[in-house]
């Protein structure tokens, strides 16, 4: 089976999927922004579930239940704050996507969205961005998975075009 990959615009908090990613901080607490917009929606058991995790680093992602979400799973990704492109920027955006994808798989999910990560608060410029996260997303499929759909949740009709072109450029 091949798994559907798409982009739609909106609020990410109440789609029906296996796992929602939080493009959160390093502290796992909350912040404003995606992870504002999750931690309210989720409600309050949330932030209680995170404080027991010891924070997360750049790169890294780590799993919770999803609470109020009509989810099975919350992955709060940390993403990297873009300091103009050569310092790791895209490599640790891209562990962003393997990681959450990995953890996904471990769990058996079988559909998952994304914010686009870093491209808020963190800066990181949304075409750019949109290109590590889709060709990182298609790397990180197993032959065999459990994830029969990925969604690229864009908040703006913007986001929504640039993740389409290159959702259907021949070489993402
Ligand atoms: P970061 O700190 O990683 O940049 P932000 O939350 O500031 O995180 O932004 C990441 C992306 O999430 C941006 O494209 C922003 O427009 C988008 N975004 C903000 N709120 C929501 C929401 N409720 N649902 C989906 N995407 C959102």
């Amino acid at each position: 089976m091949s798994t559907r990959l798409h982009a739609v615009q909106s609020d990410i908090t109440p789609l029906h999927v296996g796992a929602v990613v939080n493009a959160a901080n390093s502290s796992l607490l909350g912040g404003g922004g995606v992870d504002g917009a999750i931690h309210r929606a989720a409600g309050p058991e949330l932030v209680h579930e995170c404080r027991l995790l010891g924070g997360c680093k750049t790169g890294d992602a780590k799993l919770t239940q999803a609470y109020r979400l009509h989810a099975d799973y919350i992955i709060h990704t940390v993403g990297p704050v873009w300091r103009g492109g050569d310092h790791g920027e895209p490599e640790l955006l891209a562990a962003c996507y393997r990681r959450c994808m990995a953890l996904a798989e471990e769990k058996s999910v079988t559909s998952i969205a994304f914010p686009s990560i870093s491209t808020g608060i963190y800066g990181y410029p949304l075409a750019l961005a949109a290109q590590v996260a889709v060709r990182t997303v298609r790397e990180s499929l197993p032959p065999q998975t459990s994830i029969a759909e990925v969604v690229f949740c864009c908040f703006s009709p913007a986001d929504l075009l640039q993740y389409e072109a290159v959702l259907n450029a021949p070489s993402a």
